[in-house]
């Protein structure tokens, strides 16, 4: 197998110096299973992002030896962790060099007096809250992808967790990293100095700038987290409605009502409930006149959270809210992250089953908009249906994003038949992408509450949405990264200004 575009056996050599050969891949098979995300993906295409290397860096000082390395060079790097982003933002735009960062599996220490972790890159939710469990203690970032994706990539996409109404998400569990500027310099970010400290006033807060930089700004290696007392009870209730509407101002109520124990609500519009009836077992003894549902989780000991449910419990009956039961509201919330494995089909339109992927367009809006936008996306969706059957509509999601209830992470579930994809039809998706978050931005709101907006189609509308903020990102991008060799062309840094390469 010959060797990639613009990568000479040389820099391959002196890779191989840094981690030793056996952490250096080159081989097709490598550098293929780590090109896509899950995430519909235009297959035709694939070949156009492969990296030319996989590399598998274990220390820091591995990966500031490989980054000054490639910043001599100009050679691209990607960071890839567990690869379940859907935004591509592991995906390399240019080729170069992909660090593969799982090797950073450690737990370091964990700090019960201080209530954090200190981990490596690579470890994930479930592995660490395994390790924590016998000191009391959990961290509660809690996404769909819980037991898959890795601590680094939850930093690199600004990550959204299920539970965050009530412990905050990702850029507020995590305390600060080590990061590996693009000329091999090795700097802790964080709020300030203190590696366990959450707020400081000292200077400018570096941390919120690297969260959800997907890559561009650094590479982290070693994250200090936040961690909380292990709730005793967790409680959750799913109520059906037979009108959209009703469901949503129940949201709005349940996550008004100030219940300190409440982590978040979750609303499914009607469409959502009729793909879930159609092809989701646990859905399917519903009676016809749930059309859409909301549920509610809460999390403390056991004596709060059944005062708080009875509370919420009141709220969702007085605006029409039908209890689904037990096995639904505990087994669903159990199931919930895994339950997306499952959507790997969907229907055409005459009904015949076929293979699907999934895609999922999530957006930031204020709940007075979300009724309106879904059904805007609905439409999108539509007329891309109508024209190409490839597609298929599994509905949206509204999931409270703080415990004021006002913002919402709202997202449409798309399924897309990717082996027939040719170039019309993606041609067709991306611009159906980029009226979604055209809609989204119109109404006020962001086009991504945790993916980031880094692919086609959403990026092209990240300058409408950022404005002159794009200009002060794309300064700061520059100062960090003078030759634009970290993860170039996402965000529309640097495009195209490194090396096209990418054949096998
Ligand atoms: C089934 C499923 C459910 C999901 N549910 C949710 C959810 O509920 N909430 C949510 O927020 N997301 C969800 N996601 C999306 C995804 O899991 C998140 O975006 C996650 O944060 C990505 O983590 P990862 O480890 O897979 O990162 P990757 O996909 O490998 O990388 C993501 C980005 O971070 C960069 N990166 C990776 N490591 C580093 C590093 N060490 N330093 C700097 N940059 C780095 C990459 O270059 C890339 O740009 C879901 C995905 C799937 C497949």
């Amino acid at each position: 197998m010959s060797l990639a575009v613009g990568l000479d056996e040389g820099l391959v050599a002196e890779l191989s110096a840094i981690v030793g050969p056996d952490r250096v891949r080159t081989d097709a098979g490598a550098r293929l299973a780590r090109t896509r995300v899950p995430a519909p993906f235009p297959v035709h295409r694939w070949r156009e992002h492969l990296p030319q290397v996989v590399v598998l860096p274990h220390t820091t000082e591995e990966v500031s030896a490989i980054l000054a390395l490639a910043n001599e060079r100009r050679v691209p790097v990607v960071a890839r962790a567990g690869g379940t982003g859907l935004t591509d933002g592991a995906v390399p735009e240019h080729g170069g060099i992909l660090l593969d960062m799982k090797g950073f599996g450690q737990i370091y220490e964990i700090d019960p007096l201080r209530r954090t972790a200190t981990v490596g890159v690579g470890v994930n939710m479930l592995k660490l809250n395994e390790a924590l469990a016998p000191f009391g203690l959990f961290y509660p970032d809690d996404p769909a992808s819980y037991p898959t994706s890795l601590v680094g990539g939850r930093i690199g996409t600004s990550g959204w967790s299920l539970i965050g109404a009530r412990f905050g998400h990702t850029r507020d569990l995590v305390l600060s990293f080590l990061c590996v500027l693009a000329d091999g310099r090795v700097v802790r970010i964080g709020d300030g100095g203190g590696p366990k400290i959450s707020k400081s006033s000292t200077g400018l807060s570096l941390k919120q700038l690297f969260m959800g930089h997907q890559g561009t700004l650094g590479i982290a290696t070693e994250v200090t987290l936040k961690l909380y007392p292990k709730p005793e009870a967790e409680l959750s209730l799913f109520w059906g409605f037979a009108r959209y509407e009703d469901a949503h101002q129940c949201v709005d109520a349940l996550a008004g009502a100030g219940v300190a124990t409440f982590a978040g609500a979750v609303l499914f519009d009607e469409a959502k409930v009729a793909y879930l009836r159609r092809d989701d077992e646990a859905y399917i003894p519903q009676p016809a006149s749930v059309r859409s549902v909301v549920c509610t989780a809460l999390y403390g000991w056991e004596d709060e959270v059944r005062a708080g449910g009875r509370r919420l419990w009141r709220i969702a009956a007085d605006l029409g809210g039908r209890y689904l039961g037990d096995e639904i509201s505990q087994g669903d919330w159990a199931s919930r992250h895994d339950r997306y494995a499952t959507p790997l089909h969907g229907r055409r339109l005459d009904g015949t089953v076929v293979p699907m992927g999934w895609h999922c367009e999530d957006a930031a809006l204020n709940h007075p908009e979300i009724v309106s936008v879904t059904r805007q996306w609905h439409a999108i969706v539509e007329e891309l249906r109508r024209r190409y059957d490839a597609f298929d509509d599994w509905g949206t999601f509204a999931y409270t994003s703080a415990d004021t209830g006002v913002d919402y992470l709202v997202e449409i579930d798309v399924g897309i038949w990717e082996q027939v994809l040719d170039d019309g039809m993606w041609d067709a998706w991306v611009e159906a992408k980029r009226a979604i978050a055209r809609v989204a931005v119109g109404a006020g709101g962001s086009i991504s509450a945790c993916h980031g907006a880094c692919r086609a189609g959403d990026v092209d509308v990240v300058p409408e949405e950022l404005e002159g903020s794009l200009a002060i990102m794309d300064a700061i991008e520059e100062a960090l990264d003078p030759h634009g060799i970290l993860n170039p062309g996402k965000y529309h840094f640097r495009k195209g200004n490194v090396f096209q390469g990418g054949q096998l």
